[in-house]
């Protein structure tokens, strides 16, 4: 799909691309002074600490504390390049060949790929779209064996867009009481960018103290993809191994993104909220744009910055010379006919849905939409 977007791009086509899974916001100018200004005292050049500098992990442990209620100290916190590297050194620390991890799913398509990496294998578990996909705790409660090591989730959810509530985290965290030896992994990347306005971390309920591995970073909400920074707070033993790891995988991240990211995290968060309203205006523009159209079945998001409509209702239709089959050919016909680049469902575990980024400008969704309804239009 990129290459064709590419492709197309070269010949002149004006490719709206709503793919991408990143906001379109510069970073905020305080956090890159801090940048500017760590590199001009001259103290930042050598290797840094393997877990990161100290003060980082400090101001990390307290944002944890002061905004999500989770028990958190210092050596507790691992910084790494990127969320995702969290996420790999997790996996990589916990699993053995053979080891479970349940996914609630439709899911971040780097869960199952670092699951099977690490050797372990995923077990995805869905519940049912009338309910946003939540599982229910019984059918959590059933995918627990004595295999599983962990259970994985976000939220806010890529690629839904759907925030877990309180309610559903405590029946989560009920069901985990009952199998101890089983870790939770949350996901809070996109934290921020939650139009709910309440978030509610695992790790905060009662008893899920130490059975609660908390990954967060300021790709999303401060709009910092490229800085790559993430973290996790994490059980003290899974933290000393994570940073074992790290220290012989990448010796540390950055020191220069380290002091952004330390700008960023103990700075005022007005300017996240300002981009915060951006993406729920576009999010009320990009629902209703996309329920006007015929056969295109949308769960209303909460958060993050994604719609993920069901299509299936197109399947084997044609414009005469490609036939829709699935959710691959759908994209691949959005792409050719309208200009718009989108992502199959398939890689996220819903192989009837597309996943539609709100990470641009009004004007190009509004441009998106308005074609990807016409090409829909033309199918019969
Ligand atoms: N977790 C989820 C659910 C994501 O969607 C992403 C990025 O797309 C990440 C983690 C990775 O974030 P980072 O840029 O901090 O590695």
């Amino acid at each position: 799909m990129n290459q064709k977007a590419r492709e197309l791009r070269a010949q002149g086509h004006p490719v709206i691309d709503l793919s991408i899974g990143e906001p379109d916001f510069k970073t905020p100018q305080y956090i890159q002074t801090a940048a500017k200004q760590a590199i001009d005292t001259g103290r930042y050049f050598s290797y840094p600490p393997a877990a990161g500098y100290e003060d980082l992990r400090t101001a990390i442990a307290d944002k944890l504390r002061q905004e999500n209620q989770i028990p958190c100290m210092p050596q507790q916190v691992v910084v790494s390049n990127g969320a995702k590297q969290s996420i790999a050194n997790v996996l990589l620390c916990l699993l053995n060949p053979g080891d479970e991890v349940v996914v609630y799913s439709p899911h971040w398509v780097s869960y199952s790929s670092t699951i099977r990496l690490a050797g372990g294998t995923p077990v995805l578990l869905q519940g049912d779209v009338a309910d946003n996909f939540e599982p229910t705790p019984e059918q959590l409660d059933r995918a627990i064996t004595p295999r599983t090591k962990a259970i994985i989730f976000s939220s806010p959810c890529n690629p839904t867009g759907h925030v877990l509530p309180r309610t559903s985290l405590q029946a989560m965290a009920a069901v985990l009481s009952k199998h101890p030896r089983v870790l939770a992994i949350a996901d809070e990347i996109y934290e921020y960018i939650n139009f709910t306005e309440v978030h509610t971390s695992l790790g905060a309920l009662e008893g899920m103290q130490d059975r609660v591995v908390t990954i967060n970073g300021v790709s999303k909400g401060f709009a910092m993809t490229g800085w790559r920074i993430g973290y996790m707070a994490a059980p003290l033993w899974l933290a000393q191994a994570c940073e074992k790891l790290q220290g012989q995988l990448t010796s540390a991240p950055s020191s220069i993104a380290q002091r952004a990211a330390l700008a960023a995290i103990q700075g005022s968060r007005e300017e996240v909220l300002a981009m915060v309203e951006a993406y729920r205006q576009r999010r009320d523009l990009v629902f209703s744009l996309l329920e006007a159209i015929p056969g295109v079945r949308t769960p209303y998001p909460s958060g993050a910055f994604y719609v993920f409509p069901d299509v299936s209702d197109y399947w084997g239709f044609t414009n005469g010379d490609i036939v829709i089959q699935d959710a691959a050919s759908l994209c691949m016909y959005l792409l050719q006919a309208a200009h718009v680049a989108s992502v199959p469902g398939d890689a996220f575990g819903a192989p009837k849905h597309i996943r539609l980024s709100y990470g641009t400008t009004t004007a190009q969704l509004q441009s998106a939409i308005k074609r990807i309804q016409i090409a829909l239009a033309r199918l019969r």
